[in-house]
C-alpha cells in the first residue's frame, strides 16, 4: 500500500439499505465517517439488530484516529456502542447527534470511557492528515452535517443523508454556500446520498406536512394519534404546533418517544409551550376532543405502543371508534405486512387511519433527496470523482446514470459495493481495489452488561448458546392453544438439568400466551416477539445463556 496515497474503504451502506460506514485512510492514518445499524429482515428472525463488520478496523486498529457523525439516525449511529466497546476511539457529532449517542452509551455503560466531541456546523476539526469541516444539511431530524475532509490529496465530500429544504421547520437552511465554496476550489471526490435517487422532481419540504395535518386535526371527531420516527423532531414540532392551534394538548407514548422528546426540549431543539403538555398517566381518562397523542412505533414493531394501542394491550390508551390515527411515515420495504396488519386492528375498531398509500394524501414528506435536488448537488460540487452511496445496487446505479446526464463529474463516476475500496492516487488517478472483508454482523443486544460478548457473529452465538424452537399450536379462529407447547433445543443444555429448565420454559409460554389478548393471539407476528422476549429473559436468567430463540406457530 502506498504511503501517499488515499483510500476510501466503505463498511457497509452500499448495495444494501443501512447500516452505513465508510473508512478513509492516508498513509497510517483512518478515520471513520458514521456507524450505523440496518434492522434485521424477517428471514434473520431471532436477532436484534445487524451491523457492520468491522474486522478492517480492527486489523488497523492502531490507525483509527475517530469516527465522525453526519446525524442521529440509527442507519448512521446504531452500531456505535458496538464498536466502541472493542475500539474506543473519539466521536465527533453535533450536539443532538451526540445527546443520542450518550443516551446509548449508558444504556450500554460505555460512556465514562467514551470520548465525545461535540462540533457544529462550519467549524474544523484536524485529525491527523484530515481536516474536517462540518457542513450544514437539511434531512428528516436535526443537526445533520455533510463533511468536507481535506487530505493531502484533495478534498472528500460525503454528503450524509439529505434533501435540500429551503423552508426547514428549525429555520436553519441547507447551506449550500459551502457546498458551492467546495465546488468553486475543486473537490477530488463526492459521495453522495442514493436513497430517493428513483423519484423525479424535488422532495417536498417538510413544512408541506402542516396543512394537511391541520384540517385533519380540526376533522377529527375525538382523539387524534400521530405516530411518527421517534428522532423526527421537525415532525414532532409540527405536530406540537397544530396540536396547540387547533386547541388541542399533547401526550407523548412510547419509550424512544418519550426519551427523544425529553432530549431534544433538554436542548432547546423542540419548542413546547408551558401547560401543554398531558401527562402520561393522564391520557386515559383525558376529554377526547382536546388531545393529541405522540406514538411511537410506525413500522409496526411488535412491542411498539402503536401496535400495543392497536390491539387494546397499552396500559395508558384505550382506542374507540371515531378516533384518528396517522401515520405520519413512510411504509419501509419489509415491513408491509406487520404495518398492514396493525392498520386492519385499527379499522377493526373503527378507527379512522391516515396512511402512505391510504384512501387520502399521506401525512408525510422524504428527508431524501429527489433527482432535482441530487443534480443541484452535483452541479454545485462538479467533483473529479463521483461514487453513489446510501442505497441498495438499484438505487446507486440510477444515481451513477444520473451524474452521468448532468455531466458535472470531471473524471470518473464510479460504483461500489461495501467492502471494495477505492484508491486515489498521488498522481490524480482513481482505482478500484481488492476487497477487505466486510459485511453483516447479527447482535442480539439482549444482555447490555456482557457488552465484549454482544458483537458476536451468528456462528459463535449459536455454538455457545444454542438454539431453542419453541412450538405453539395455535388454532386461527379462536386463538386457543391445540395442545401443550413443544420445545426443541439444539447445543443448549446438558440434558440432566435442561428438563427441568425446558419445563418450566413451556409454563412461561403457556403464561405469555394466557396472558394476551384475543387479537393478539391470532397476530402471529406479535404473539412470537412476545414468547421470544419472554423466553430470552427466562431463560437468560435460568443459564446466563441468550440463545437464538425462534418461535414456530402451527395452525390448527
Ligand atoms: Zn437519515
Ligand atoms: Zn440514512
Amino acid at each position: 500500500m502506498s504511503q501517499n496515497s488515499l483510500w476510501a474503504i466503505p463498511l457497509g451502506g452500499l448495495g444494501e439499505f443501512g447500516m452505513n460506514m465508510l473508512a478513509l485512510r492516508y498513509a497510517d492514518e483512518i478515520v471513520v465517517i458514521d456507524a450505523g445499524l440496518m434492522f434485521p429482515e424477517q428471514e434473520l428472525l431471532g436477532v436484534d439488530i445487524v451491523i457492520p463488520d468491522i474486522t478492517y478496523l480492527r486489523q488497523n486498529r492502531h490507525m483509527v484516529r475517530a469516527i465522525l457523525l453526519t446525524h442521529a439516525h440509527e442507519d448512521h449511529i446504531g452500531a456505535i456502542p458496538y464498536i466502541l466497546g472493542d475500539l474506543n476511539v473519539p466521536v465527533y457529532g453535533t450536539q443532538f447527534t451526540l445527546a443520542l449517542v450518550r443516551k446509548k452509551l449508558e444504556e450500554h455503560a460505555l460512556l465514562d470511557k467514551a470520548d465525545l466531541r461535540e462540533v457544529a456546523p462550519g467549524q474544523t476539526s484536524s485529525i491527523g492528515p484530515f481536516q474536517v469541516e462540518y457542513l450544514h444539511v437539511t434531512h428528516s431530524t436535526i443537526d445533520c452535517v455533510a463533511l468536507a475532509v481535506r487530505t493531502p490529496l484533495g478534498v472528500i465530500i460525503h454528503t450524509g443523508d439529505f434533501k435540500i429544504d429551503p423552508t426547514p421547520v428549525d429555520g436553519r437552511p441547507f447551506d449550500l454556500h459551502a457546498f458551492a465554496r467546495y465546488g468553486a476550489q475543486g473537490v477530488l471526490a463526492l459521495f453522495s446520498d442514493s436513497t430517493n435517487v428513483e423519484r423525479p422532481g424535488f422532495t417536498p419540504s417538510e413544512r408541506a406536512v402542516v396543512v394537511r395535518m391541520e384540517e385533519l386535526f380540526r376533522a377529527a371527531p375525538r382523539r387524534v394519534v400521530v405516530s411518527c420516527f421517534s428522532s423526527s423532531v421537525h415532525r414532532i414540532q409540527q405536530v406540537i404546533d397544530v396540536a396547540r392551534a387547533t386547541g388541542r394538548k399533547i401526550g407523548f407514548i412510547g419509550r424512544s418517544m418519550v426519551d427523544n422528546m425529553e432530549i431534544a426540549h433538554s436542548l432547546g431543539k423542540l419548542r413546547i409551550p408551558d401547560g401543554s403538555v398531558v401527562r402520561p398517566q393522564d391520557i386515559r381518562s383525558f376529554d377526547p376532543n382536546k388531545i393529541v397523542i405522540l406514538a411511537s412505533g410506525t413500522q409496526a414493531e411488535p412491542m411498539s405502543a402503536l401496535s400495543r394501542i392497536s390491539v387494546d394491550n397499552h396500559r395508558m390508551l384505550t382506542i374507540a371508534e371515531g378516533d384518528t390515527v396517522i401515520l405520519s411515515a413512510r411504509i419501509i420495504p419489509g415491513n408491509e405486512k406487520a404495518i398492514f396488519r396493525m392498520i386492519d386492528h385499527l379499522f377493526r375498531r373503527r378507527v379512522l387511519v391516515y396512511y402512505e398509500g391510504g384512501r387520502s394524501a399521506p401525512i408525510h414528506v422524504s428527508g431524501h433527496a429527489s433527482q432535482e435536488e441530487q443534480k443541484i448537488l452535483l452541479q454545485l460540487v462538479r467533483p473529479k470523482y463521483f461514487v453513489p452511496i446510501h442505497g441498495e445496487f438499484r438505487q446507486l446505479f440510477q444515481h451513477a446514470a444520473l451524474a452521468e446526464q448532468v455531466g458535472a463529474v470531471g473524471g470518473e463516476i464510479l460504483l461500489l459495493d461495501s467492502g471494495h475500496p477505492l484508491e486515489f492516487t498521488a498522481d490524480g488517478g482513481a482505482y478500484k481495489r481488492e476487497p477487505v472483508p466486510a459485511g453483516r454482523v447479527l447482535v442480539d443486544s439482549g444482555s447490555l452488561e456482557e457488552i465484549e460478548e454482544v458483537v458476536i457473529r451468528d456462528r459463535q452465538h449459536l455454538s455457545a448458546d444454542g438454539v431453542v424452537v419453541p412450538i405453539i399450536a395455535i388454532d386461527k379462529n379462536t386463538g386457543m392453544m391445540g395442545t401443550a407447547p413443544e420445545i426443541v433445543t439444539r447445543g443448549f443444555l446438558p440434558s440432566d438439568d435442561g428438563q427441568e429448565i425446558v419445563a418450566r420454559a413451556r409454563e412461561v409460554i403457556i403464561k405469555t400466551i394466557e396472558g394476551s389478548s384475543a387479537e393478539e393471539k391470532t397476530d402471529w407476528g406479535v404473539i412470537k416477539e412476545k414468547i421470544r422476549v419472554d423466553l430470552k429473559r427466562y431463560l437468560n436468567k435460568q443459564t446466563a445463556k441468550r440463545p437464538l430463540i425462534l418461535p414456530v406457530i402451527l395452525e390448527v
